[in-house]
């Protein structure tokens, strides 16, 4: 079976000034030092982007986009594209966050897009999918996650091709920011899930290399528990990722 490496991944969202992004690379380059066998990406807003590269120097700190575009350049005002964000130094983008899906009416037919022109120009997508608490007490989950899954990847199932460095994440909507977790338990079942869906829907080679990361109030406390889980490859924290210590508790997990 292949080895995925784990990833802990931070959504800053809308927060942190400049100079409060500048100190918390700075904290976070000193505390994984000699850290091997994970990777550590950040996701600043926009506008923070440059002085974040400047900050991670060297150290192996991956940098994010929250979001793009899919178009290359044009008249599309407020909007940002794949490229500038690799001329800004990033590697990987997210897409299809559920607060860009509930909040700015981003469609999985829109994520799709995207997805296919961040992987045109080799960056890396980080693509979310996940239930609200209304479907999963309908018990409706596995069929939103699938129907977002075949969505916001069409392009790949019509190319029968999906990158193997692109990331998933699994975040329940019920979960995120609200200071509730999905059960280690619970939160397999889905990552199994998305993995046979991969499996099914490209090859099994695949579907062991894919990461699949889980979103939705990860913590210190709760990320030793998730990540023994088979099918978890990872974290992307939102809320616990902008305060050093915290986000270096979750990244140093397997110390305990
Ligand atoms: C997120 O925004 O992706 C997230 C999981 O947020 P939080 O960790 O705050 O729930």
């Amino acid at each position: 079976m292949a080895e995925r490496t784990p990833m802990i991944a931070g959504n800053w969202k809308m927060n942190l000034g400049r100079k409060e992004a500048q100190e918390l690379i700075y904290a976070i380059k000193d505390g994984i030092k000699g850290l091997k066998d994970i990777q550590v990406l950040v996701a600043p807003p926009f506008t923070h982007l440059d002085t974040v590269l400047k900050a991670i120097g060297g150290a192996d700190i991956y940098l994010a986009a929250q979001n793009m575009y899919w178009e290359m350049s044009g008249a599309y005002t407020g909007e940002v594209s794949g490229r500038m964000l690799q001329e800004a130094g990033c590697t990987h983008v997210i897409l299809g966050h559920s607060e860009r899906r509930n909040l700015f009416q981003e469609t999985s037919d829109m994520v799709n897009q995207k997805v296919k022109a961040a992987s045109f120009l080799g960056l890396i997508p980080i693509i979310c999918v996940g239930e609200t608490l209304e479907q999963r007490d309908n018990g409706q989950a596995f069929e939103v996650v699938q129907r977002q899954l075949e969505k916001s990847m069409d392009n790949f199932l019509a190319d029968q091709r999906m990158p193997p460095s692109t990331i998933l994440a699994y975040e329940p909507v019920w979960a995120i920011g609200t200071g509730r977790t999905a059960s280690p338990d619970q939160a397999e079942e889905v990552h199994r899930f998305i993995r046979e869906w991969i499996d099914s829907s490209f090859d099994t080679h695949t579907a062991e290399q894919i990461r699949i990361l889980y979103g939705g109030s990860v913590k210190p406390d709760n990320i030793s528990a998730l990540m023994s889980k088979p099918d978890i490859d990872g974290a992307l924290v939102g809320g616990a990722s902008l305060k050093s210590e915290v986000f270096l508790k979750i990244i140093r997990f397997q110390e305990g």
